[in-house]
Parts: C-alpha cells; sequence; structure tokens
C-alpha cells in the first residue's frame, strides 16, 4: 500500500486509492472529496482520516454516502507534483478519449487518470444525487484559505455559504482540471486550498473545511451552536476578505524560460506599480500598475508562474445573474460577427474583427468562458446550459 508522508505532522501514513467510503442507513447526497491529485500535497489526505476517524469515534451517522479518494497515487509516494506530466491538466475530453483508446501501456499520470475516472463513474452509477465534488489542494507560497471555481451561477451559490475567498475564473487559464471537467457535466465542483503544503494549519484548515462541507451539504446534523462555531473557525483561518474575485492574468513560463518568483510574496498581497516580482532568464520582471498576486510559484514543477486577480464588485455578480438568468445570451446572436458554434446553443464563435465592441468581460457577464480560437475569432462556451439545477432543488442552500 503506498505510504505518505506529512513534513508537517513528521507522520507517515498509508492510502489506498479509496482512503474510506462511509454510507449513512438514512438517503442523502453523495459528497465526493479528492486529496492529493497534486502528489506534494499530502495535508488533504491527513486531513480526511482525520476527519473520518473522529465520525467514525463520535459514532456520528452520515446521511447519503461520503468518499475520500486519493488522487496521485504514485506521487503521493514520491512526494512530488506529479513524475510525467501534471494530473490536474489532463482531464479534457478529447485527451480522456485519447487515453482511453491508447494500447500500449500510458504515462504514470495516464494511469492514475483511469484508476479515477473509473472510479467517478462508478459512483456516479451507483449513489444518488445531489453529487458534490470537492477538490483538496495546498499551495507552493504563503496562503489564507480559499474557495477556487468554474464560474457556473450553480457553483456561485453554492460557494457563496462559504465565509471564505471565492476564486472565479480559473478555468479559463487552466485545461484539463479535474474541477473543469466534473463541473462541465453540471455538478457542483470546487476546489479548496488550505495553506502551504507543509504548513500544519494547511491541516487544521482543512479538517475544518471538510466539517463544514459535510454540514452545508446536511450529510451531517449539526446543532446551531456546533455549526456556528464551525463557521467561525473557516471564517477565521482567512485574513483575506470574503470577497468573489476573478482571475484576469496568468503568466505562463514559456519553454526555455528560467523563471524565479522573487521571495516573499505572500497569496492575495497587493503590489505596486513597478514592483520586481520575478526574475525571467535573469531579468527582472516589472508589475505594471497595482496589482493583486495570486498563486506566487515557490516550487520546481509547474507551468504557471503567478496570476493577477481582482475582487469583482457586487453590482457585477448580482447583474450576471440576472443576465443568465434571462438567457440574455441568446440575443447576441443578432449582433453580426456572432453566431452559435454547437447546435446545442451552449457556444458561440465571435468575429473579433466585426464584433469588436463586445469584450470578453461581457461574455463573462454573461456566463461564457472565452478561448482564443485562432488570430480573429474567439470562441465562448457557456457555463451554465449543463448545470443540473434540478438534482439540487431541495437542499437546504438552495
Ligand atoms: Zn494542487
Amino acid at each position: 500500500m503506498p505510504k505518505v508522508y506529512s513534513h508537517a505532522l513528521n507522520e507517515t501514513t498509508e492510502v489506498e486509492r479509496i482512503i474510506d467510503h462511509l454510507k449513512g442507513d438514512e438517503g442523502g447526497p453523495t459528497v465526493i472529496f479528492f486529496a492529493g491529485i497534486h502528489g506534494n500535497e499530502p495535508a488533504g489526505i491527513f486531513a480526511l482520516k482525520h476527519v473520518i476517524r473522529e465520525l467514525k469515534l463520535r459514532q456520528k451517522s452520515i446521511h447519503g454516502e461520503m468518499y475520500a479518494i486519493a488522487g496521485n497515487l504514485r506521487a503521493l509516494e514520491r512526494n512530488v507534483r506529479f513524475q510525467t506530466e501534471d494530473l490536474n491538466r489532463i482531464w479534457s475530453p478529447d485527451r480522456i478519449d485519447e487515453i482511453k483508446g491508447k494500447e500500449e501501456q500510458g504515462t504514470d499520470e495516464e494511469k492514475e487518470l483511469l484508476a479515477l475516472y473509473a472510479l467517478f463513474n462508478e459512483i456516479l452509477e451507483k449513489s444518488t444525487p445531489p453529487f458534490y465534488f470537492i477538490d483538496l489542494h495546498t499551495t507552493s507560497s504563503e496562503t489564507s484559505p480559499f474557495v477556487v471555481l468554474n464560474d457556473s451561477l450553480l457553483n456561485r451559490k453554492f460557494a457563496m455559504n462559504y465565509p471564505l475567498p471565492v476564486v472565479l475564473g480559473i478555468e479559463e487559464y487552466l485545461v484539463g482540471a479535474l474541477l473543469s471537467f466534473i463541473n462541465e457535466l453540471g455538478y457542483v465542483s470546487l476546489g479548496y486550498e488550505s495553506g502551504q503544503h507543509d504548513d500544519i494549519n494547511a491541516i487544521k484548515n482543512c479538517i475544518d473545511f471538510v466539517h463544514f462541507t459535510l454540514a452545508l451539504t446536511n450529510s451531517v446534523n449539526l446543532s446551531k451552536k456546533e455549526l456556528t462555531a464551525l463557521k467561525n473557525g473557516v471564517m477565521n483561518s482567512s485574513k483575506v476578505s470574503n470577497k468573489f474575485y476573478e482571475i484576469y492574468y496568468q503568466y505562463d513560463i514559456k519553454h526555455g524560460i528560467d523563471f524565479k518568483m522573487l521571495p516573499g510574496f505572500v497569496n492575495f498581497q497587493e503590489i505596486s506599480d513597478g514592483e520586481n516580482v520575478a526574475l525571467e532568464n535573469n531579468a527582472i520582471l516589472k508589475a505594471k500598475g497595482r496589482k493583486q498576486i495570486f498563486m506566487p510559484l515557490y516550487q520546481n514543477q509547474g507551468n504557471e508562474g503567478f496570476y493577477y486577480i481582482r475582487s469583482i464588485p457586487k453590482i457585477l455578480l448580482w447583474m450576471s445573474k440576472g443576465l443568465r438568468k434571462i438567457k440574455a445570451d441568446h440575443l447576441l446572436v443578432r449582433f453580426p460577427g456572432i453566431r452559435w458554434e454547437s447546435l446545442q446553443k451552449d457556444a458561440l464563435l465571435v468575429d473579433q474583427r466585426v464584433a469588436r465592441f463586445l469584450a470578453k468581460s461581457i461574455f463573462h457577464l454573461l456566463g461564457y468562458r472565452a478561448r482564443q480560437f485562432d488570430k480573429t475569432h474567439l470562441v465562448v462556451k457557456s457555463r451554465e446550459t449543463a448545470s443540473r439545477n434540478k438534482e439540487y432543488l431541495n437542499t437546504d442552500w438552495f
């Protein structure tokens, strides 16, 4: 059985793909936690084991089911982010088809994907909705805990219940993230980053987060007092105000570039115009304008150097909700240079030479994820059409 070591605890534990599976006598939701999709992030594994031990000790029965699943087993054992390629960048439908169709042995990560994919489908088949998918991570920089998700109204509505900063729009920058794959199938799915990889607080925060999630999804019953205490614990874990943020820039580390983040940046830190940020082949990279830095990279593996984020004004959140509900996007095809790209009417092809006036931010507002198709065309895909709102109708938070 693979062994996983925690620097924070100086402790080793053994894990299997299914860390544990709890099933209550009463019906309820199916809550699936993933941990260690990145092998150098064992905090989630230790946190899940702790929570399950606690639930069993207190003989707390749960409603529905809870799965705790280990991600990149081979990388976890070696305490590296990945072996051949990032397991959290290969979950695009095309890539999955390609991996499934391979006759020869795949890479380590392809094998991990196949095992996780089979398990994912088995759970969807055997268990009952509503389904919640939660992916537990940690970061290489120091960070206050936060939630990250694909921007669908369903996801937003669920995430609003966490007293934590919520970061939207990662799917526009990361191709093949596990959570995007699941979200595009219409399920509630969110990521939680609990702290720095080897910080003991990352485990502690994660334990509270898992308990809180189980309460939020009605998997466990808590008294009002217990719930308030838990919520305060989650809230106090973060020093960053619990607003919605959007990512608007990603620094890609190009092949052959020696990138090094300058030391000392913490996640969500505000930086001033002209501030030195990183080294690019030993040349200094400066911030152009005042920025708020997100996920600065302080490890050898990974292709994203850092991001910039900004908080989203409440009025915009409210407007986008209204516009999406009335399906304002269906008016867009009346404009020149815009047409449906798919029969399902969930993607638009935008000719930027004609529809010059429509900025990406308008598509974001309407619930679309934008990707540059070629020099002059943008493909924007709706994040709303797939949402399985009906399956969540009877939940307390909905
Ligand atoms: Zn991670």
